[in-house]
């Protein structure tokens, strides 16, 4: 019987042991807890998009202590206050293929509630001038250590691969213009055009030790839209002298969702969001006007165009039945910086990392998913019409147990940009720094 177990133990272990690589796991762990302390002193240490100076300082001091060719300060935005805060680090090891491998850096305008001993007590203020709280509910300072950890593993490892390492320490993808500002300024004439562009995310869905892909289209296009009611203030007393932009951006409101659900074919996934409305100043005064910011999310960029069409043409007839003269008509305008592309998993390369992620991580660990409407300006590394092949994929950050008892009780998990969001910052950046290592590994191995 004890042999038969041992047998059956030993046909169960060592097939997984093989194809596990303990060179990788063994550097790993010995950094492990260096690189939990960076991400406590990240999380604590927040910094909003368009300002992550101090984020990109120690990122580049880190990679530059590993011997890569560090350049900081890529980027350029259209609005001239904002500072490039990207980085690219380069490690040459002879001929072979260029590998980029892109971190965010970016936390959000939410007030950490966590009440974890490391949580963020950042509050600043905004472009606006309004005081906000800064965390990284969105994680990407799992990112930023991960990326810590992978150009460690990477630069200990030059004698099993070849080629170009190129990591990006990228600013404001909460906004998604920080890719668009490092390829305005001029990325690939500094680097050499990779062959390859990879990043990860963080879920707030997925048990650490796991990873997750989609091929093919995973997250949806972004487009930011400010939509301007105009119509004729007056004393609220008085009514019948104004034109209501409050009344009037109800009305829009309501009209615009029967886009998706009237306008659009069930079979091409869309979502229109209005996420901010504000007019007024007091209970008695009719304002002259509403001002509203709405998020459009589709695959197709017929859709988005669709869409966008349809916000115009609503908001003029919901004007002109209110009487608004055509001087005062409402101004639709989509973001030009706030837009990107749908991201699109190169699906031949994606079964390439799939199949030497399985061999890493184990094949019970490496789980497909569905495509989600979130949104990534990642693919924009990718250039339009998906010139360099791109890969994503998704790193468990949840505790099975949280999993369990949050399917027990029907309580969704906070989600990514929850006050409440909390990766377990061990396993998660363990799977993060080896996962990457093996699928950049896949790419420029001897
Ligand atoms: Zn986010
Ligand atoms: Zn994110």
């Amino acid at each position: 019987m004890r042999s038969c177990l041992l047998a059956l133990a030993y046909a169960l272990v060592v097939p997984i042991a093989a194809a596990q690589n303990p060179a990788v796991d063994a550097k790993v762990d010995q950094e492990l807890p260096s690189l939990v302390s960076t991400y406590k002193a990240l999380h604590a240490a927040p910094e909003l998009s368009h300002h992550e100076d101090k984020t990109a300082a120690l990122l580049a001091n880190e990679l530059r202590s590993f011997g890569y060719d560090v350049t900081e300060h890529v980027g350029k935005y259209p609005n001239a206050q904002w500072q490039g805060h990207g980085i690219v680090a380069v490690l040459q090891n002879g001929a072979g293929p260029t590998v980029l491998v892109r971190a965010d850096m970016d936390a959000l305008p939410v007030e950490e509630a966590t009440g974890l001993p490391y949580a963020s007590h950042v509050r600043i203020k905004n472009d606006a001038g309004v005081d906000v709280g800064v965390m990284h509910a969105c994680g990407h300072d799992i990112h930023v250590t991960s990326l810590i950890g992978t150009a460690k593993l990477l630069a200990s490892m030059k004698e099993q691969w070849h080629g170009t390492l190129v990591l990006i320490g990228q600013p404001s993808e909460e906004t998604i213009d920080g890719a668009r500002s490092m390829l305005a300024d001029g990325l690939y004439s500094r680097i050499p055009k990779p062959d390859y562009a990879l990043a990860l995310h963080d879920s707030s869905e997925l048990e650490v030790g796991k990873i997750s892909y989609t091929p093919g289209y995973a997250l949806a296009s972004s487009t930011s839209v400010d939509v301007t009611i105009r119509g004729r203030g007056a004393h609220g007393s008085r009514p019948e002298v104004s034109k209501d932009p409050i009344v009037l951006a109800s009305e829009f409101v309501m009209a615009i969702q029967t886009i998706v659900s009237r306008e659009n074919s069930p079979f091409d996934p869309a979502v229109v969001t209005v996420g901010s409305i504000h007019g007024g100043t007091k209970y008695n005064i009719i304002p002259d006007d509403v001002h509203l910011q709405l998020t459009i999310r589709t695959y197709k960029e017929e859709v988005r165009q669709h869409i966008l069409a349809s916000l115009d043409r609503i908001a003029k007839g919901v004007a002109l039945a209110g009487g608004v003269p055509e001087d005062r008509a409402p101004v639709v305008k989509a973001s030009d910086t706030e837009v990107t592309p749908a991201m699109y998993n190169d699906p031949s390369l994606t079964e390439r990392e799939v199949a030497a992620l399985k061999r890493g991580l184990g094949a019970d660990n490496v789980v497909e998913k569905p495509a989600v409407m979130g949104s990534e300006d990642f693919g924009q590394f990718g250039l339009e019409g998906h010139k360099i092949p791109t890969f994503m994929f998704m790193v468990g950050a949840i505790d099975a147990d949280r999993i369990a008892t949050s399917q027990k009780n029907g309580v969704p998990l906070p989600s990514l940009h929850s006050a409440l969001f909390w990766p377990v910052p061990e396993p998660t950046i363990r799977t993060g720094v080896r996962a990457m290592g093996f699928a950049v590994l896949e790419l420029m191995k001897k």
